[in-house]
């Protein structure tokens, strides 16, 4: 199948082989397409693990997350960087909000 990559607009190829590790391993589901080209697929995985486990954290313990400036950050970086990779800016400006909030009430951790 040919793709084109929505990051660079290069065109590529699906193959049968990426699309069963697509739904198997990655479990996607079964009608998936690659949104990019290999090379940015990579940048993409690399920043998508890197916002999932800031996202675990948080959930984890987002009480005491909430006032803690270097993670939120931290967080909104990746966040940043993966943004236009996902077409959604909701949870950047969330952690954007959350930033503000703390700065209105001077507290640093
Ligand atoms: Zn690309």
């Amino acid at each position: 199948m040919r793709c084109k990559c929505r990051r660079c607009e290069a065109s590529f190829i699906l193959t049968p082989e990426r699309q069963k590790f697509a739904y198997e391993v990655e479990k996607k589901y079964v009608l998936w397409v690659p949104r990019f080209c290999d090379q940015c697929q990579s940048k993409f995985l690399a920043l998508s693990e890197s916002a999932r486990s800031y996202q675990d954290q948080w959930s984890e313990s987002p009480s005491s997350l909430k006032s803690n400036r270097k993670f939120l950050q931290e967080w909104l970086v990746v966040l940043s960087a993966i943004e236009p990779y996902w077409g959604s800016a909701a949870t950047c400006k969330y952690v954007e909000r959350t930033l503000e909030e703390l700065a209105r009430q001077g507290k640093d951790a």
